[in-house]
């Protein structure tokens, strides 16, 4: 029996899988990694394209890729493992389009603390990861005594000069976007839903819910263009929220820009032994017990270390204080997943100061994951060669064991599935 769109068999059967080969189980997997690190680069090309940026490199790239996944169009496993290193490479480009463009529309970030509680007044509550969206939503607020708050990935907006010139923009409530149904449900104002890890809503709150552009909820208002009038009618027609205080205050807006200004302390703090080691710790955060051994990580870091984070995964510990090492803070949000750049512009910059390559720095990077910016991510690590990435606290379901040697070998990837159990091994 053979397959009429490939006339090949799997295991004596006809092959019914069009999409992805199923005759070769590790091209299968290397084309499901190529096509979940593509949908992760088409985010970030949408935004910055929202923005006025875009890139023809990548844009040309993009088909190329896709159109390699075909049926019966590449057999190639070399080649397959070669177009995920570069999908890894555009990734690395896109981002660093996307951070120009929020820099120049938005302004360079700036370390800010942010509450965590309600203020008085109506609101609006933004989830996602869209800047343009929370800006015209800002400007179409302003003085009409509705505050707006952010959620999750939109955290990081409060470090930006020109969204946090709104006074009406207060603070951020809830953590990663799983957490949507309790907090949404709980939340008495107007919820906006900008880009992707957006939830089916519960009936307590699917009339008072938005989405916006790429996001889509069936039977819920989608808003066309950025006219939020619905949203704003919405919001002044529900309760005004209570003054009610949260629990910690976060803090956010670090990029490399002002962390490298930082530098000479920093090469000061390690040549004293006074940081002995630097940590990565982000990702995607996802439900789940075992990610809470990512905060248990981070606690358990001895006082000599520093920790850079980003995405949603820093939500499992970023309310912990953690103190200064001489001015040098040792927890360091950078951002959304897209600022990424910025951590590799700060290893690179330390690996220069330091005379040494990046792989040579006493850096661990470790990676909680699940979606497909996260593959697009790791992609784009592996891409500029660096080795001994951690990842967990489960393995990528897709990669086959062929290739998870092959990443093993030439990458020395990491699975662990705590990352306390692997701090000792980190801290060699
Ligand atoms: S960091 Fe990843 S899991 Fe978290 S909101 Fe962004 S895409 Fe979703």
């Amino acid at each position: 029996m053979y397959c009429n769109q490939c006339a090949q068999t799997v295991g004596g059967v006809a092959c019914t899988k069009v999409g992805v080969c199923e005759k070769n189980e590790d091209i299968q997997s290397l084309q499901e990694n190529l096509i979940y690190s593509l949908k992760g680069l088409s985010a970030y090309v949408y935004h910055a394209r929202e923005l006025g940026y875009e890139d023809p490199e990548i844009d040309a790239f993009i088909p190329r890729a896709l159109y390699s996944t075909l049926t019966n169009v590449d057999f190639d496993l070399n080649r397959f493992v070669e177009l995920n290193l570069e999908a890894g490479k555009m990734t690395l480009k896109a981002m660093e389009m996307l951070k120009k463009a929020h820099i120049e529309k938005f302004g360079e970030m700036q370390p800010v603390q942010v509450p965590t509680g309600t203020f008085k007044g109506y609101g609006i509550l933004v989830t996602g990861h869209n800047l343009k969206v929370l800006y015209e939503l800002l400007k179409q607020t302003e003085g009409k005594g509705i505050n707006i708050y952010t959620h999750s990935e939109l955290l990081p907006a409060h470090g930006y000069p020109e969204l946090k010139r709104f006074s009406h923009l207060k603070g951020n409530l809830g953590k990663a976007w799983f957490d949507q149904k309790e907090l949404f449900s709980k939340f008495p104002g107007a919820i906006l839903a900008t880009s992707n890890c957006t939830l089916i809503p519960k009936p307590e709150y699917a009339d008072r819910i938005f989405t916006v552009g790429i996001t889509g909820l069936e039977g819920v208002r989608h808003i066309d263009g950025y006219d939020f009038t619905p949203v704003i009618e919405k919001a002044l027609s529900l309760p005004e929220l209570p003054e009610e205080p949260g629990d910690y205050v976060l803090t956010t807006g670090f990029s490399h820009t002002n962390v490298l200004p930082l530098a000479d302390k920093i090469i000061a703090a390690v040549k004293a032994g006074k940081i002995k080691h630097f940590f990565l710790v982000g990702g995607c955060d996802a439900p789940g017990q075992d990610r809470q051994s990512y905060r248990e990580f981070v606690q358990k870091l001895p006082q000599d270390t520093v920790v850079l984070t980003l995405a949603c995964g820093k939500f499992r510990f970023n309310d912990l204080d953690m103190g200064e090492i001489d001015g040098i803070p040792r927890l360091i949000d950078l951002g959304q997943c897209n600022d990424a750049v910025s951590a590799i512009k700060i290893a690179t910059a330390l690996a220069e100061a330091f005379e040494c390559e990046i792989n040579d720095l006493p850096l661990t990077l470790v990676l909680s994951w699940m979606e497909q910016k996260a593959v697009a991510i790791l992609m784009g690590l592996l891409s500029l060669g660096i080795k001994g990435i951690y990842l967990g606290p489960k393995p990528p379901a897709w990669i086959t064991p062929n290739v998870l040697a092959v990443l093993q070998k030439n990458f020395d990837l990491r699975l662990t599935d705590n990352p306390v159990k692997s701090m000792a091994e980190m801290l060699g």
